[in-house]
């Protein structure tokens, strides 16, 4: 069977990666990939742009696809599912009515709070209800977001009112164009964070290992948010009980709810989950994908697999597969271009890559491309270093001998991936 990525980060060569394995797939098409995933053995890369959602259909037609997995947000909230399903082809990932709950921050608020699921306090406004007295009221810091897909700028988190009036102004006034039409005010949550990945299909729920990651760009999580500089797996602050909690809280009411509204929901489901001092576990937000960086630590982990995964989940029997991990931990450190989270500089060659390659471990690309016989920098986050390791400190270890053997004009990568964790296996130890 012929297997089509769709998509051009890590996440994308990670899945790509990990169905190649699969003794049932024959061939593993990329739309479009990335210069890793063109020089994968059994992958190939096909020059079909991830947004083109017809393009992507006369494809999986024309190679006989048998399966195809959408690794962005764009295509799945655009409806690439239902016009594959309209093809009568086999497409996993949500429907567009489900991928809302990533689409679109006011309905995912309000279909918590009618589900009784844990989320911050918060208020919707468009530019005609937006009321500032009402955020005057509001205890400080305060969160503001753009409710659309905002390519995951659409979060401000600001100390004053008058800011937040300034930033929902903003948004309202066109800063991330459509997506800012409503503006999500809502309470800052304090605690740690954790993703919580699942698998459904419309009705039962496979769980994958738990995982965390670093949005921050610089060490000890400070500087500007990013699309994430790291990632670990499992994520120690989720131990066996908060995993019940979060199952029973916030995963099978979600997945519940949306069946009972008509909408059910066959997919990866990626739950951003703050963590609360008392314990609650507030979701933050939803994705209606695989995160990237958590997909690279956690394919690294998964031994079954992933297209018998994925073929049970369309087929509506989850319920009789499962997924077993390997017990080491993983961990992905993200190798970023100059200027990153801003504007990049491109273009640069890559150095290293073919040492890495003769160490354990895996170096996933993002934004890379082949030219003139070598790899060059193509975007934001160009590669993906993920070791394994009997800890968090061992596979941390394993990472960054990857990362130092790699290296490009304006480079930049954290050092401090998986701190949290590390802390927590010291004091564990003492
Ligand atoms: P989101 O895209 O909604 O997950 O927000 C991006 C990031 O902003 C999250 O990963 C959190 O670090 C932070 N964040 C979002 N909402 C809140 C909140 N209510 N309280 C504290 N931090 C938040």
């Amino acid at each position: 069977m012929k297997v089509l990525i769709v998509g051009s980060g890590g996440r994308e060569h990670a899945l790509a990666w990990k169905c190649a394995q699969s003794p049932k797939v024959s061939e593993v098409l990329v739309a479009p990939g990335n210069g890793g995933t063109a020089i994968e053995p059994r992958v190939r890369n096909v020059n079909v742009a991830a947004e083109d959602v017809p393009g992507l259909v006369t494809l999986a037609k024309m190679e006989r696809v048998g399966l195809t997995i959408i690794g962005p947000e764009g295509p799945l909230v655009a409806g690439v599912v239902d016009a594959f399903a309209a093809a009568g082809l086999r497409c996993f990932g949500p429907r567009q009515a489900a991928a809302q709950l990533e689409g679109s921050k006011a309905f995912t608020k309000e279909f918590l709070k009618r589900h009784g699921i844990p989320t911050a306090a918060y208020a919707t406004f468009t530019r005609e209800t937006f009321d500032a007295d009402w955020v005057r009221q509001q205890r400080t810091p305060i969160v503001v977001k753009a409710s659309g897909l905002a390519a995951g700028k659409g979060v401000v988190i600001v100390d004053s009112a008058e800011e937040a009036i300034s930033v929902a102004q903003s948004m309202f006034g066109g800063q991330f164009g459509s997506a800012g039409d409503q503006v999500v005010i809502e309470e800052f949550l304090p605690g740690e964070e954790a993703s919580f990945i699942v698998m459904s299909d419309g009705k039962n729920i496979l769980t994958f290992a738990t995982s965390q990651d670093h949005k921050r760009l610089r060490d000890a999580d400070a500087g500007p948010n990013t699309g994430g500089m790291g990632a670990y797996s499992p994520a120690p602050v989720v131990d066996r009980a908060m995993h019940e909690r979060i199952m029973r809280e916030v995963i099978e009411p979600t997945i519940r709810g949306l069946a009972k509204d008509g909408t059910p929901y066959t997919g990866f489901l990626y739950a951003g989950i703050m963590v609360h001092p008392d314990g609650t576990p507030n979701v933050l937000e939803y994705n209606c994908r695989f995160g990237d960086p958590e997909t690279q630590p956690i394919m690294m982990r998964l031994k079954g697999d992933l297209v018998e995964l994925c073929d049970a989940a369309l087929d509506k029997r989850l319920d009789a597969v499962h997924a077993d991990w390997d017990d080491r931990a993983a961990l992905g450190v993200v190798l970023a271009a100059e200027g990153y989270p801003d504007t990049v500089r491109k273009g640069d060659v890559i150095k290293g890559l073919d040492a890495a390659g003769k160490l354990p471990g895996k170096v996933f690309h993002a934004g890379t491309k082949a030219a003139g016989g070598g790899v060059v920098v193509s975007g934001g986050r160009v590669l993906c270093a993920v070791g394994l390791g009997g800890s968090v400190s061992a596979a941390q270890a394993q990472a960054y001998a990857l990362v130092d053997k790699i290296s490009w004009a304006g480079m930049q990568c954290r050092r401090d991936i998986g701190f949290r964790a590390i802390e927590r296996e010291r004091s564990d130890k003492k």
